[in-house]
């Protein structure tokens, strides 16, 4: 799938500017690393983890005369390298209903993310139940029903205001007894009250678990890859509202500053689900590692 990576490749035409293909080849030197570092950084890697790449790099290599090509697959096989461990499919259970409690701030794409989920465990021959669990955004729940629609999926809601957790439950109530392979629990995003927030996200979890103790299965973190470095401290904070299992990294497409999912997996190591690339409900790809290496570099 070419479409699983970003087209933008940021870091290629940055190496690009600075080393032209037709430029000579040259010294891998301190001087050469720290541009390298610079341009990783500048590419939302952040210093850390543009450090470990540039550092693995070189190793065994300082000294050596190198072109603007050799350098980009090196720093792409060093980027895959960190990349290959979090390319991880979502884990699909036994467990009937499979509970997806999906979280993450307004606007980072949530309800997309749930819609094009949806179609693709439809498309697999899944039941799913999708609970719109941010009820105070009436605008969100709206939206979500046309997702839902076009998923061929029912959308469970709740009037504007009313508590989530009873609308999770009621949910539960439901996919156990239409017996659906997948409930999907849409939740607030709303930042701004952290402590709120927290212990909203804490009872939605303590009622599902009245009816399953193990739910829920799967708590996934969507991103927005475009907000850069600031997808770092959405991780750490949503790692303390609630226990996420794994991310769905969106809106790769255009001109995303992919080089954050790298320091997210230097970081994190939680794995990647998937990647949102597009609005269109089948623009949800699997992440690709070796692809988005290659066009994060390219
Ligand atoms: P929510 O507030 O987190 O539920 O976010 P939405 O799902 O409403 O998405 C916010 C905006 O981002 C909408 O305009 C979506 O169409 C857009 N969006 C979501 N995912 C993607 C994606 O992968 N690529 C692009 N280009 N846009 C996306």
């Amino acid at each position: 799938l070419p479409a699983a990576a970003p087209r933008s490749g940021i870091l290629g035409r940055l190496l690009g500017r600075t080393a032209p293909d037709s430029a000579p080849r040259r010294v891998l030197d301190d001087a050469m690393l720290e541009s390298l570092e610079e341009l990783l950084i500048a590419a939302d890697m952040g210093v850390d983890t543009a450090l470990r790449v540039t550092a693995n790099m070189a190793e065994g290599r300082m000294g050596k005369r190198l072109s603007t090509q050799e350098i980009k697959e090196l720093l792409a096989q060093e980027i895959a390298r960190i990349m290959e461990p979090v390319a991880r499919p979502m884990p699909i259970y036994a467990k009937r209903p499979q509970v997806v409690l999906v979280v993450g701030v307004n606007g980072s794409g949530k309800t997309t993310t749930i819609g094009k989920l949806a179609a693709q465990f439809k498309g697999a021959g899944k039941s799913v139940v999708i609970a719109a669990g941010d009820t105070f955004r009436a605008a969100a729940v709206e939206q979500l029903q046309v997702w839902g629609q076009r998923a061929g999926v029912p959308v469970m809601t709740a009037p504007e205001g009313s508590d989530p957790a009873s609308l999770a439950y009621d949910a539960m109530t439901r996919a156990e007894a239409e017996g659906a392979d997948l409930l999907m629990i849409d939740t607030a995003g709303r930042l701004q009250n952290r402590a709120d927030l927290m212990e909203e996200l804490a009872k939605i979890v303590r009622v599902i678990r009245k009816k399953d103790p193990s739910a829920p299965h799967n708590t996934l973190l969507v991103l927005d890859a475009t907000t850069g470095q600031n997808a770092l401290s959405q991780v750490a904070t949503f790692q303390k509202l609630a226990d996420v299992s794994g991310l769905v990294m969106t809106k790769l497409d255009g001109t995303a500053r992919g080089g954050v999912l790298v320091a997210l997996a230097d970081k994190f190591g939680l794995p990647i689900h998937a990647i949102g690339v597009g609005e269109q409900i089948d623009d949800l790809a699997p992440f690709d590692p070796q692809d988005f290496a290659a066009a994060l570099t390219g």
